[in-house]
């Protein structure tokens, strides 16, 4: 890909996905501006992330490090389009929220808004929980529960300082940061015990990743 661009631009080129990119983004343009050992996650309509220590990215031998939605949080979970089950995107991604209203058993299924949505949104489900809607309230906490313990696992391999979460769930806000920290805390490993800090992105998730490709240019 770097060798082809190269040949067609005739410029020095630099390749890397967009989870990746945009953690550089958080690095230099946002939210991680002053930190070197973070960890960025994509809550799209996939799980994306990038892993950042000592202010570089992870990589890997072969550039493909940190598919940390692809981490099996379920054994035996919910099928995964990478031809797994059970990987965190099929839970804390948009997909995966909708995907929780068929499959979230509940007493109090049956009287949800969500319901009255011809076809509902990650985004329906989080305003109506923030609106009182009791099954949605159950559909957010069983969504912060599991990226909640999946982030703590995180946290056993490179000890982050924060994560930085965005894209569209993340942008419901404080309500579901504060859940999502409170179910890292009760997972955590007792050494990363109030250690790591959970920040919501101030970039927006495309323009995180153009500014993060940019850098990796002038860089
Ligand atoms: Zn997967």
């Amino acid at each position: 890909m770097k060798h082809l661009a190269e040949k067609i631009f005739k410029h020095q080129t630099t390749v890397t996905n967009d989870a990746n990119a945009a953690a550089i983004g958080e690095m230099v343009y946002g939210t991680a501006k002053d930190l070197k050992e973070f960890i960025t996650i994509t809550l799209g309509t996939g799980v994306g992330s990038g892993i950042v220590s000592n202010g570089q990215l992870i990589y890997g031998h072969d550039g493909f490090a940190g598919e940390l939605g692809h981490f099996r949080v379920i054994p035996n979970g919910r099928q995964c389009n990478c031809g797994r089950k059970g990987c965190l995107e099929t839970y804390a991604s948009s997909t995966g929220v909708v995907r929780s209203i068929n499959e979230i058993e509940s007493k109090n299924k049956t009287s949800s808004k969500i319901h009255t949505i011809s076809s509902p949104k990650a985004k329906d489900v989080f305003d109506l929980a923030k609106n009182g809607d009791l099954f949605c309230q159950e559909i957010v906490d069983f969504t912060a529960e599991i990226l909640g313990n999946a982030l703590a696992d995180f946290t056993t391999f490179s000890s982050p300082k924060a994560f930085i979460l965005f894209g569209g769930i993340a942008q419901s806000g404080e309500y579901f940061r504060k859940k999502v920290n409170s179910a890292m805390e009760k997972g955590m490993l007792s050494i990363y015990k109030n250690t790591v800090e959970i920040r919501i992105s101030s970039l927006h998730d495309k323009n995180a990743a153009v500014l993060g490709a940019s850098s990796l240019v002038w860089g």
